[in-house]
């Protein structure tokens, strides 16, 4: 990336007093600073936290249910997603996801994170006889099945990632979860192409996934979205992915954070040479999603930037995602997540405030709850005063 010094211009931009988000052209040179405008850039990122935000940095104790590893999309970066027979392919059982569901009960949790490859059905048998001996139609006849289970069997909340959906899917699984995640990634095109991160990915096309994001803000549906850097696209595109999250928002208000996730290469993966953002790289960003959205809540995953991932708080973030003390993030098994005494101690040492929250952020907990009454039920009893976990630790 070319690097720029401060100019007028942009000074005056990060000198302003955090409430106005900066502009389109102001984020993409800001993302390009070097090293030397960093400390200025973080501070204005930091002021502009402080405008909207409390002292409080939250985190979500899950259990993170890979309901299914088959996938029928083949991103460059996957070492979740496999084809059936390859070693590791699995469909949890009904009785696996309670088995998991309930030794997270025992350690605090509250999230059930559902995470499943994108209709793996459309282009393997293997899973439609999975399904039948299952008795569902779909991989989403299923996963509903199993985010209601979790509702009416213990005391998780579901938060269900299952790729695209339909509008009429949204509306039924927003009866089961109080909110559900699609990752944006990108708004390039570009990425689809013949060898790019996206080639071979057809629900990666970034129009159907606005699409659904849509979808979910005209249904009031508390949504999770973000970023995925690194992967190939330029600085102006990771500027207008977050712009376009932006809008919607703006439109909608329902998107209740915004994940800036860095792409980290695995070996055995089709991008496993390729660079990974540094730690300059993932602290402008995150300053510069913050400027964009003084407002919103912005979360990074301390695993993908362990042994440093205290600094990241400095870029401005409000939430650490989720994190398990039981499950491995099977997205990323190979970077675990931090314990959650470590997680509150280093949170600490920056001056903040660890606290637990539910899937749903507590400002938003009365538009999930609207959606049926056995969420308002579940919900009711799961938050604090306050909205955040009941069993906060
Ligand atoms: S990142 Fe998601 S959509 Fe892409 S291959 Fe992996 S599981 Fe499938």
């Amino acid at each position: 990336m070319a690097t720029f010094s401060p100019d007028a211009l942009f000074a005056a931009e990060l000198a302003s007093d955090g409430a106005k988000p900066i502009s389109r052209e102001a984020a993409c040179r800001l993302l390009q600073a070097d090293d030397e405008m960093l400390p200025s850039l973080l501070a204005a990122a930091q002021v502009a936290r402080a405008t909207f935000k409390t002292g409080v940095i939250t985190y979500s104790r899950k259990v993170f249910l890979p309901l299914t590893n088959l996938c029928r999309d083949y991103c460059g970066y996957c070492t979740f997603r496999r084809d059936p027979g390859q070693p590791g392919a699995h469909t949890m059982t009904p009785d696996e996801v309670m088995e998991v569901v309930r030794a997270g009960e025992r350690m605090g949790c509250t999230e059930a994170l559902f995470s499943l490859g994108d209709k793996p059905e459309l282009l393997f048998p293997q899973m439609r006889d999975t399904l039948r001996r299952f008795g569902y139609k779909s991989t989403l006849h299923y996963l509903e099945a199993m985010c209601e289970k979790v509702l009416r069997e213990s005391s998780l909340l579901p938060h269900p990632n299952p790729g695209l959906m339909s509008a009429e899917w949204l509306e039924r699984l927003s009866r089961v979860a109080p909110s559900m995640g699609l990752m944006l990634e990108t708004t390039s095109t570009r990425l689809l192409a013949k060898n790019a991160a996206h080639d071979n990915a057809p629900d990666k096309d970034p129009a159907k996934r606005l699409r659904v994001i849509e979808d979910a803000g005209r249904q009031k549906i508390p949504f999770t979205t973000g970023i995925l850097i690194g992967i190939g696209e330029t600085p102006e595109e990771r500027v207008d992915a977050l712009l376009a999250i932006r809008d919607l928002h703006a439109r909608y208000g329902h998107i209740q954070e915004v994940i800036v996730q860095n792409f980290r290469a695995k070996s055995g993966t089709p991008m496993a040479h390729c660079p990974e953002p540094g730690r300059g790289e993932m602290l402008r960003t995150l300053a510069v999603a913050r400027l964009l959205m003084p407002k919103m809540n912005i979360q990074a995953p301390p695993n993908l930037s362990d042994p440093h991932y205290a600094d990241l708080l400095d870029g401005g973030i409000n939430d650490w995602g989720g994190v398990s003390p039981l499950t491995p993030d099977f997205i990323n098994p190979e970077m675990p997540w931090p314990h959650l005494d470590q997680l509150r101690q280093r949170t600490e040492a920056k001056r903040f405030e660890l606290r637990q929250r539910l899937p749903v952020y507590p400002e938003f907990a009365e538009q999930a709850a609207a959606h049926s009454d056995l969420l308002a039920q579940r919900l009711s009893a799961a938050a604090d005063a306050e909205g955040y976990a009941r069993r906060a630790a």
